[in-house]
């Protein structure tokens, strides 16, 4: 049964094979180029993703994932890739964001991971996670990437910027969101008896 993750990122397809001990396809390995992203919902991003390289008999996973900040109404939510507008720049989208919460009191806000698995007869479900914590005025750290060396975190008191991948996927949305659907694949067993 082949495992394919609707993405054409390498890292992404390194971590989560890591993570499933075996050989996960990325899109480009199934023949899937650019997948439109119009859903309204981090959920409905993540489904039309797996749908897009979905076939009977094979397991497909999509994720989207982005940042909610409180003050903003959720923005830049799931915009979070353009929201300084296209190509993705995470200088300028961290600009914006600075610029936009200049006045801000509450800078409390979360990053979030929705995960769409379609198993090999058709039947799907989504797991979703969340990461607490507040937007600093000023960087900390050098890892990560994104938003993340203005995201301090809740749970660590350290900005994403900060952490070691390790720890940052101890405690991110998306390290929190797969360990969901692993727990779901390995433990469920409705789910279990299609993957044989
Ligand atoms: P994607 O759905 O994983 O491609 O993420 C979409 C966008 O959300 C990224 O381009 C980032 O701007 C933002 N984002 C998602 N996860 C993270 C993270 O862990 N750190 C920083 N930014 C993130």
């Amino acid at each position: 049964m082949d495992i394919v993750l609707a993405t054409h990122n390498k890292h992404k397809i390194t971590e989560i094979s890591e993570m499933m001990g075996r050989k996960v396809l990325s899109a480009s390995d199934v023949g899937i180029d650019e997948i439109e992203e119009n859903g309204s919902t981090f959920a409905e991003n993540a489904m039309i993703k797996a749908k897009a390289v979905w076939k009977p008999g094979r397991l497909a996973i999509a994720d989207d994932s982005g940042l909610c900040v409180n003050a903003l109404g959720g923005a830049p939510g799931i915009y979070s890739a353009r929201y300084a507008g296209e190509p993705t720049d995470d200088q300028k989208n961290n600009e914006k964001l600075l610029a936009a919460l200049e006045n801000e009191t509450d800078r409390s806000a979360y990053y979030i991971c929705s995960i769409a698995c379609i198993l090999p007869s058709g039947k799907s479900f989504v797991t979703e996670a969340k990461t607490f914590g507040v937007m600093l005025r000023e960087y900390r750290g050098n890892g990560g990437f994104g938003y993340d060396p203005l995201f301090l975190t809740d749970d660590l008191g350290k900005t994403f910027a900060e952490l070691t991948l390790a720890d940052k996927n101890s405690i991110s949305h998306r390290g929190r969101a797969f360990r969901l659907l692993m727990d779901k694949l390995n433990n469920d067993p409705e789910i279990k008896s299609e993957l044989v």
